[in-house]
C-alpha cells in the first residue's frame, strides 16, 4: 500500500494532480470495455498530455515493475484494454490535437487521443477524407484503432487502417521514445515497424501520435437499400455483384433479429419484415455513381432480392446507416451477455458460412443473430448468452468454437477487426502455427522483457 502511495506521488509529479485517478467510482469507469463479459478494476488511471509525460510513466512503470495497460475510448470488442493485472491503465484520450494537415501531400499527423469522427470533420472542412471506419468512429480513438488495425464498410473499396499508416511515434516500455516510419507512400527503409505495431493490441509499446495518408473527398454518395428473404440469398448476392467486377465503396448486411431489434429501439425505416437486407454505398464521381447504382440494383434484382430502394436523399441515407452502426447496441440491450465474433472468410465462401453458422446455432439451441462487412467477407456472428447460466455459456462458447473451425475451414481467419485480447485468446493455437506464436512471444520479449505492457494478453499463458 506504502509502495502504491508513492507510486501514485510520482505520477502525479509526471502528469499533475488532475491526470492521476483514484477514487474507486473513476476506476471503475476503466474496469471494462465494449466487451459484456471482461472486468478488471486498476490500481490507478494515469492521463498523460505529452509523450514526455508519457515516456516518464513509462520509465517509472518498468523501475517499479507495474503492470501499464494503455486504452483509448475503451470501445474495443476483445477485451483488450482490460487491466487483467490491475496496475495502470494509461487513459490517452488528452493527446488530442490535431498536428498537421498537409493537404499539398494528403497526409495528417495526428495524436492518439483524437476521435475519429473529429479528425474526418476537420478534413472534410479541407475536402480531404480518412477511410477506414470502425463502426465506433464517434467515440473512438485513433491510437485504438491503430493499435486494433480497424477497419469498418469502407474496407471493401478503401482497405483498412494499415493501408494509410506512413509513420509514428512510440514509447517503449522503460520510457524510451522511437519516431518510426516517415511521410511517404513509399518507403522500404529497414523492417516496417509501423506495420508490426499496427495491430499490436498495446502489447508492444504506446503509440502517441501517427502520420497517416489522406484521399481526397469522393464527389458523390449514394445509398441503396436491398431486401431479401433469406439470408443466405444475400450472401450469395455479395458474390455476384463483386464478380461483376464492381467496387461499391460499403456493402453491409443485417439479419432479421437485428432489424427488428432496431427498429424497436428507434424507428429509422428499415423493412421490418425482412430477413436481410444489404446496404450498398456507392461514391466517386456523379455520372460514375449513377452508372454503378444501376448495375447494383439490377444484379440485387437478378440475385432475388425482393425489393431495391435506393435512398432518396442525404437524409434517409443517413438513417439507413445510423440504422447499421445501431446493430451492436440493438444486440447488447438484448441479452445479458453477447459474444460478438468477428470470423472473416473469402466473399466467395460467405453464403456458405452463413448457412454453416445457422446449422451450428440450431444444433446447439443457442440463438445467434448476424450484421457484418458482408462485402470483404467479415462477418460479425453475435452469441446471444448469459454468463451466469454456466450451461448455456458452456454452449454459447462451443457454438463460438465451431463458428471459428468452420471459418477456418473455409480459408478465412478467426478475427478481421476486432483482435484476439482476451476474447479470442483460448482460440488462437486453432489459427496460428506453433512456431508463429513462438515468434509473437519472441518479439514481445524484444519489445517488453519485463511483460509489463498489456499483460494477459492474445496468447493463453500470457507473455
Ligand atoms: C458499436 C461498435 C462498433 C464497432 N465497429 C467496429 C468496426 O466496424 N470495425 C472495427 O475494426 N472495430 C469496431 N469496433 C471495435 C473498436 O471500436 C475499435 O477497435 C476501435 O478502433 C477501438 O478504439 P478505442 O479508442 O476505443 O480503443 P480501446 O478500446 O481503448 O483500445 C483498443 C486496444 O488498443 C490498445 N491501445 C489503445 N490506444 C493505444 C495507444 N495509443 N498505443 C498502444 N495501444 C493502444 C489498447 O490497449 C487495446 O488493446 C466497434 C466497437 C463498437 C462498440
Amino acid at each position: 500500500m506504502n509502495r502504491f502511495k508513492s507510486i501514485i506521488a510520482g505520477l502525479s509529479e509526471i502528469v499533475g494532480p488532475s491526470g492521476v485517478l483514484t477514487e474507486s467510482t473513476d476506476l471503475v469507469a476503466y474496469s471494462y470495455d465494449g466487451t459484456s463479459n471482461w472486468h478488471a478494476t486498476p490500481d490507478v488511471v494515469v492521463l498523460p498530455t505529452t509523450t514526455e509525460q508519457v515516456a516518464a510513466v513509462m520509465q517509472l512503470a518498468y523501475d517499479q515493475e507495474i503492470p501499464v495497460t494503455v486504452r483509448g475510448a475503451g470501445t474495443n470488442l476483445s477485451g483488450g484494454s482490460i487491466p487483467v493485472e490491475g496496475g495502470i491503465v494509461l487513459c490517452m484520450t488528452r493527446m488530442d490535437r490535431i498536428l498537421d494537415i498537409d493537404a499539398a501531400n494528403f497526409t495528417a499527423t495526428v495524436e492518439v487521443g483524437v476521435v475519429l469522427n473529429k479528425f474526418n470533420q476537420a478534413l472534410a472542412r479541407q475536402n480531404l477524407f480518412f477511410p477506414p471506419d470502425p463502426q465506433s468512429f464517434l467515440a473512438a480513438t485513433i491510437g485504438g484503432c491503430a493499435a486494433e488495425n480497424s477497419g469498418g464498410p469502407y474496407a471493401v473499396k478503401y482497405g483498412i487502417f494499415k493501408h494509410y499508416l506512413l509513420g509514428m511515434q512510440i514509447v517503449l516500455p522503460g520510457g524510451r521514445i522511437l519516431n518510426l516510419g516517415g511521410k511517404t507512400v513509399k518507403n522500404v527503409t529497414g523492417y516496417d515497424l509501423t506495420l508490426l505495431l499496427c495491430g499490436s493490441e498495446g502489447t508492444l509499446a504506446v503509440i502517441t501520435s501517427v502520420t497517416l495518408r489522406l484521399l481526397p473527398r469522393p464527389e458523390t454518395r449514394q445509398t441503396i437499400l436491398a431486401i431479401f428473404d433469406e439470408v443466405t440469398t444475400a450472401g450469395g448476392a455479395v458474390h455476384r455483384i463483386r464478380q461483376s467486377g464492381l467496387i461499391p465503396a460499403k456493402i453491409e448486411m443485417i439479419d432479421n433479429w437485428i432489424i427488428r431489434r432496431i427498429e424497436e429501439m428507434s424507428p429509422l425505416g428499415l423493412p421490418r419484415a425482412a430477413e436481410a437486407i444489404l446496404l450498398f454505398e456507392l461514391d466517386g464521381n456523379s455520372a460514375a455513381v449513377e452508372n454503378e447504382s444501376r448495375e447494383v440494383i439490377r444484379l440485387c434484382r437478378e440475385a432475388d432480392a425482393v425489393d431495391v430502394r435506393p435512398a432518396k436523399d442525404a437524409e434517409e441515407a443517413e438513417n439507413f446507416w445510423a440504422a447499421r452502426r445501431a446493430g451492436f447496441s440493438a444486440i447488447w440491450g438484448n441479452s445479458p451477455t453477447v459474444l460478438a465474433e468477428d470470423v472473416t472468410v473469402p466473399t466467395d465462401r460467405m453464403a456458405e458460412l452463413i448457412s454453416t453458422i445457422q446449422t451450428i446455432s440450431r444444433r446447439h439451441d443457442v440463438p445467434v443473430v448476424m450484421i457484418g462487412h458482408a462485402g470483404d467477407g467479415n462477418l460479425h456472428p453475435c452469441i446471444l448468452t448469459d454468463k451466469k447460466n454456466a450451461e448455456h455459456f458452456h454452449r454459447a462458447e462451443q457454438v463460438a468454437s465451431e463458428i471459428f473451425s468452420t471459418a477456418l475451414a473455409l480459408g478465412g481467419v478467426i478475427s478481421g477487426e476486432h483482435g484476439i485480447g482476451l476474447e479470442k485468446k483460448k482460440f488462437l493455437k486453432l489459427a496460428m502455427e506453433p512456431g508463429a506464436i513462438e515468434l509473437l512471444k519472441s518479439i514481445k520479449q524484444v519489445f517488453d522483457p519485463k511483460g509489463l505492457l498489456n499483460p494477459g494478453k492474445i496468447w493463453e499463458a500470457g507473455p
